[in-house]
């Protein structure tokens, strides 16, 4: 678990989930590039840490991600670790979805999972050590109810992963997803409100609702996910690989 000389890139790694995978790697000796569209948030967070790094990269825009993961890589080494964690979580009911809405989800969900591995991997010589890491959802492996389009990103997260797995089997870079429950950062507590305003529900029953979500009936804390993915970065996770790891409390599907 010593990644001392390793560059890692976490995509939205200046919050939530993100941060706590970019901070574990970082504990651990990596230097670990992290990016989001907030330029001062992420500078902010950085300088909490010597071995973070910001980058401001548009998931969703190849010029910026193809770009940005060339110019990180120039200055800390071949992307030996990617964690594509940038998503957005917007629920709506399908009858009310609108094409626009299901682009742009499209665009960061997925498009983003694409362009990120596809820049890192082009860092990384064939047979290099890496390990590749997409952040998907329990939506990547059943239908969520009130969130068709949010679910359907989240399944083709996995759809690549499981693809590229075969592609580089024999390689020693690994690739796996992670489908945590509902997780305890800034998107549950959007949707809780969303959930509040639509419904009448005070927020802290509709954070109670999505608790519920869960098999285990309670939030999942980022350590937790952070822990799976850390995981999957050892010596030890080598042979695992094609996988979408639930953390939910129980099985989903
Ligand atoms: P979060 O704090 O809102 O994190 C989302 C991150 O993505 C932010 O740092 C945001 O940074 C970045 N981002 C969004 N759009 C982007 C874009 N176009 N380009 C670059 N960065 C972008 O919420 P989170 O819960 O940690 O979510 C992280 C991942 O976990 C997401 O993929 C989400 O779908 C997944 N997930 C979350 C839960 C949950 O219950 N929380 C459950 C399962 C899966 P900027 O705003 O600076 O761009």
């Amino acid at each position: 678990m010593d990644h001392t000389g390793h560059h890692a890139v976490v995509t939205g790694g200046g919050t939530g989930i993100g941060l706590g995978i970019a901070l574990g790697l970082a504990d651990l000796g990596a230097h670990v590039t992290i990016t989001g569209r907030d330029k001062d948030r992420l500078a902010a967070v950085a300088s909490q840490h010597p071995r973070l790094h910001p980058l401001q990269m548009d998931v969703a825009h190849e010029t910026s991600v193809r770009d940005g993961i060339q110019q990180a890589s120039e200055l800390r080494g071949p992307v030996a670790i990617c964690v594509a964690n940038a998503g957005i979580a917007e629920p709506a009911a399908f009858r009310h979805e609108t094409l626009a809405h299901w682009r742009a989800t499209m665009a960061t969900n997925l498009d983003g999972v694409f362009l990120t591995f596809q820049a890192a991997l082009a860092t990384l010589d064939r047979d290099a050590w890496g390990r590749m890491i997409a952040i998907s959802s329990i939506a990547g492996l059943r239908g969520l109810k009130g969130a068709s389009t949010y679910t359907a990103s989240k399944h083709g997260v996995i759809g690549l992963v499981r693809a590229l797995s075969e592609e580089y089997l024999g390689s020693q870079t690994t690739f796996n997803a992670v489908c945590p429950g509902y997780v305890d950062t800034a998107i549950v507590e959007r949707n809780a409100a969303q959930i509040s305003e639509s419904s009448g529900m005070s927020a802290a029953d509709a954070r109670g609702l999505l608790a519920r979500g869960n098999r285990h009936k309670r939030l999942l804390d980022t350590d937790e996910v952070t822990a799976t993915a850390l995981w999957l970065c050892s010596s030890a996770a080598r042979s695992v690989n094609g996988q979408a790891i639930q953390i939910a409390g129980g099985q989903v599907s």
